[in-house]
């Protein structure tokens, strides 16, 4: 493969191009200002996308598809470096401009072996990553095959295109009925001849889930922000806690370790931010780390940097990227969470901001607003990150914090 594009080596201002123009890409043009960075941005959405409302007078916005190589190469050609905030993106486009001279990161190699979560599996069971027991699932006869050799209930995944578990069906038992509902739910079908793009995960009973922010220079410069406890509520993380809360310092230590070891295993082009999700599993009382997976970008269990570290996830990714000098990773703050602000069960923005805008007169609580154009029970439309100087000061403002939320959702 041809080496990567330089970057120039004199301080100029550079442009980065971002493939998606959501919320992460709209918190990364919030930052790239301070170190004179510009941003232009490619989203199915255009310019009604949540980074664009942002990204400034110097800023382009392309309307198209993340795997449309078109405009794939309309973004490269007026920036220094492309990125993504997502990894559902055209990575053999990436693979092909990269050979060109295009400044991919991390790159579209790295990004494919993310984005098949079954590849992603492969690659890090062979770097020695502790990882949940998992399988191909070709067929459907496969699946009974997985489920007596990891027992039931079994974790079945998409393999592509996954996230907020939409993904994922949990298989209670193996009779036709339930395995084609479970089928079903995920959107697949049989087809002859052809492999279903599905594989299983045996069940972990999991004591937490925590998650750890990587962040990876294109000079192999790396460092991992603290390990937090990511809470989930059906599928959709709505808490962040950092650090790791009932987490021995030893086992966040490993989080930390084994989250640097699976990003340096992904090798040459693995640059920027990587969420990095992971079970701490406990097996007759012991409890032991496993990597669930890994994010090609800045990932929501880390917004909480943007209020208790000295550099966010954001500015570091672009540091990254642009292979700056990478930032203090520390938790500049005794004790910090981030509570997802979810779309209300009516849908509309009004309800949904209640609990934000009564979160305006706590002390020492920021609220992120998206900028979504449309509202939807459920959809993250915000989050807000509250800091404190000890876990006892923390937990007395999230509980007050959560009850604000609780008017918005009802
Ligand atoms: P994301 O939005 O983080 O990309 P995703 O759709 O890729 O999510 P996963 O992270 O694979 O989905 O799983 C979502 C959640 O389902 C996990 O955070 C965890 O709570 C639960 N889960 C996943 N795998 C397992 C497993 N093997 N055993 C038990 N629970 C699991
Ligand atoms: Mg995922
Ligand atoms: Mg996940």
């Amino acid at each position: 493969m041809s080496a990567p594009a330089k970057l120039p080596t004199e301080p100029k201002s550079l442009r980065v191009g971002c493939i998606g123009g959501g919320q992460l890409g709209r918190m990364m043009a919030l930052e790239a200002p301070r170190l004179n960075i510009q941003m232009s941005f490619l989203d199915p959405s255009g310019e009604n996308c949540p980074a664009a409302a942002v990204a400034g007078k110097t800023s382009t916005v392309l309307k198209g598809g993340l795997n449309d190589e078109n405009m794939l190469r309309e973004l490269a050609k007026s920036c220094d470096v492309v990125t993504c905030e997502i990894e559902h993106i055209g990575t053999d486009v990436l693979e092909k401009m990269e050979q060109e001279g295009v400044n991919v990161q991390p790159s579209g190699r790295v990004v494919k072996i993310i984005q098949d979560k079954f590849a992603q599996k492969e690659h890090f069971a062979k770097h020695g990553i502790p990882l949940p027991p998992y399988v191909n699932i070709p067929s459907a006869d496969a699946i009974r095959d997985a489920a007596s050799k990891f027992g039931l209930p079994l974790m079945l995944k998409s393999r592509l295109g996954a996230y907020d578990g939409r993904g994922n069906a949990v298989l209670k038992d193996t009779s036709d009925t339930s395995i084609s509902a479970a089928l079903e739910s995920l959107g697949i079908k049989s087809e002859d001849g052809k492999d279903l793009p599905l594989y299983a995960e045996g069940w972990i009973n999991f004591h937490s889930e925590v998650a750890v922010m990587v962040v990876r220079s294109s000079n192999g410069e790396t460092s991992a922000y603290p390990a937090v406890t990511a809470i989930q509520t059906d599928s959709i993380c709505r808490v962040v806690l950092a650090p790791a809360r009932g987490v021995p310092i030893e086992l966040r230590q490993k989080c930390e370790d084994i989250a640097s070891k699976a990003i340096k295993a992904l090798g040459d082009g693995a640059s920027g931010v990587f969420g990095v999700e992971l079970f701490i599993a406990e097996n007759d009382g012991k409890l032991d780390v496993l990597l669930n997976e890994v994010a090609p970008r800045p990932h929501n269990t880390g917004h909480y940097t943007q209020d208790a570290c000295a550099v966010s996830q954001f500015e570091n990714h672009l540091r990254a990227v642009c292979g700056l000098p990478l930032g203090d990773t520390n938790l500049a703050v005794g004790a910090a969470a981030m509570v997802n602000v979810l779309g209300a069960k009516s849908g509309t923005v009004e309800d949904t901001m209640k609990g934000s805008n009564a979160a305006l007169s706590m002390s020492r609580a920021t609220v992120h607003w998206y900028g979504k154009e449309g509202c939807r029970a459920g959809r993250k439309m915000g989050h807000i990150n509250l800091t404190a100087d000890s876990h006892g000061e923390l937990d007395k403002s999230l509980s007050e914090l959560l009850k604000l939320e609780d008017i918005s959702e009802s």
